[in-house]
């Protein structure tokens, strides 16, 4: 096992893994912005580095000073978290010309995964189903018509480098698509450099549904069920649930057996998520993240197996502490994302946190590096805390999320606790009828 790990991120998620560190008896070291320099991740590692200026592309995207950091400490690994370095391939292949473990997949598999078109076309080789469209990029009008035409509109036009929502335009019809394709290629070219686009069917009322995987590197894995994604905000996650509550026993089975060979036949390293979008009984794959996710407690707490232990173990060359049948489901988890934004006009609310109360007791876990006193810096995404629950049915779950969240008491910034709390109580959410639209038409109509 590693002697040292450098932890190459901040807020929430540094703290995770850091406890994961601290479980297996791995030194810890913490890089920190100027911004963050009172940060509980740093207050908690054996080490701390300040690596740059509050700007995340001089501190925590800023590789130098980060390898800087771990040459200074020895450590002996790093963990890139989610965001920032997680899926940069450029920042793997350093590594590993410098002999430091990077705690995630290959180089070549987070190239491959983080470009949409080939990620899509080794999805199909695999035997994951896919979203019907264009066979890769799509660079001429006519090309874009002949694809639209043969698919049906309405259609949507996505950057191959696209991530976090962004790149994305639909195409209602004929007339839309010449205007649509210049702009989102002329659009991916300057957000991500690299103008290449392609088009797939536009599902009208999908489900987001992702699957949580893991390999050991040597050609076994396995997949830790499902997450439902759906309550999404401008193509951003709000709430997620393990299981989903849209499928059944023998359809969970048969995706995660799909899912679970893939990553066999990938030869894939560590956790990962294969996401989908689910519409009238069928999956399509819309992308792989090679990395770990925010709403990976989730699938923590209905299987008790801790991820970031399984990365590092599997990083240190141990392979995975469980087999697919070690993998048991029990119960029901729901996960809420708290935001410093105002509830319904979700503008940041940065600032210091004058009172802290989270919720406790059985089932309820709060992950978070806030405490009272703490400021947030406005540097960064607004994402203070996740408080997951977990309980034997989705109703419980329910009941005992809506306890949970009147318990929280964060004063001093505007969080998103109000808006779970509607949410709650809320006929569709208790059903578990929802789609991806779901949210965006609730708020239109609250905020009307
Ligand atoms: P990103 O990498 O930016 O997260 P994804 O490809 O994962 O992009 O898509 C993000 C979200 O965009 C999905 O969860 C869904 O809400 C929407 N989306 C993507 N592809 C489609 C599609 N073919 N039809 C309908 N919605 C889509």
């Amino acid at each position: 096992m590693f002697n040292k790990v450098l932890i190459a991120n901040r807020g929430e998620i540094a703290l995770r893994i850091l406890r994961a560190c601290k479980e297996l008896g791995i030194q810890t070291v913490a890089v920190h912005s100027t911004a963050d320099a009172n940060a509980m991740h740093v207050k908690l590692a054996d080490e701390s580095v300040c690596i740059g200026p509050p700007a995340s592309r001089d501190s925590y995207l800023n590789i130098h000073e980060i390898m800087a950091a771990c040459e200074i400490t020895g450590a002996d690994a790093i963990h890139p978290g989610y965001g920032f370095l997680s899926e940069n391939a450029k920042f793997a292949d350093i590594l590993e010309a410098h002999n430091i473990t990077f705690i995630g997949p290959s180089a070549e598999h987070i190239r491959v995964m983080g470009d949409k078109i080939e990620a899509k076309k080794t999805a199909k080789r695999l035997g994951i189903p896919v979203v019907p469209g264009s066979e890769g990029e799509v660079r001429e009008n006519d090309e874009a018509m002949r694809v639209a035409s043969e698919i049906g509109y309405p259609v949507i036009i996505k950057a191959a480098a696209g991530g976090g929502g962004r790149g994305m335009k639909v195409v209602n019809s004929e007339k839309e698509m010449k205007q649509a394709l210049q702009t989102t290629r002329s659009e991916a070219g300057a957000a991500f450099g690299d103008d290449a686009v392609y088009i797939e069917k536009f599902l009208g009322k999908p489900r987001h549904i992702e699957i949580q995987v893991m390999g050991d590197g040597k050609g076994g894995g396995i997949h830790l069920w499902e997450r439902d994604c759906s309550l999404q905000r401008r193509h951003q996650k709000v709430w997620e649930e393990a299981v989903s509550p849209a499928l059944d026993d023998a359809a969970r089975r048969k995706i995660g057996d799909i899912c679970a060979k893939a990553i066999q036949g990938l030869g894939y390293s560590g956790a990962g998520t294969i996401e989908f979008l689910y519409e009238d009984g069928e999956f399509y794959f819309i992308e792989m993240n090679t990395r770990l996710q925010v709403e990976h407690p989730v699938t923590e707490m209905i299987t008790r197996i801790d991820l970031v232990n399984e990365q590092l173990q599997v990083a240190a060359g141990q392979g995975m502490s469980v087999t697919q049948d070690d993998v048991i489901l029990t119960g029901h988890a729901i996960e809420c994302r708290i935001n410093a934004e105002h509830p319904s006009t979700f503008v940041p609310s940065p600032g210091e946190i004058t009172y802290y109360h989270p919720p406790g007791g059985l089932g309820v876990r709060v992950d978070s590096g806030v405490y009272q006193g703490y400021k947030i810096p406005p540097h960064y995404d607004s994402l203070i805390g996740k408080l997951i629950v977990h309980a034997r049915t989705r109703e419980e779950c329910l009941r005992r999320l809506s306890r949970a969240l009147d318990e929280f008491v964060i004063e001093g910034v505007e969080t998103t606790i109000p808006l779970f709390r509607d949410l709650v109580t809320n006929a569709d959410m208790q059903t578990g009828d929802y789609d991806i639209h779901w949210l965006e038409k609730y708020l239109a109509a609250k905020n009307a």
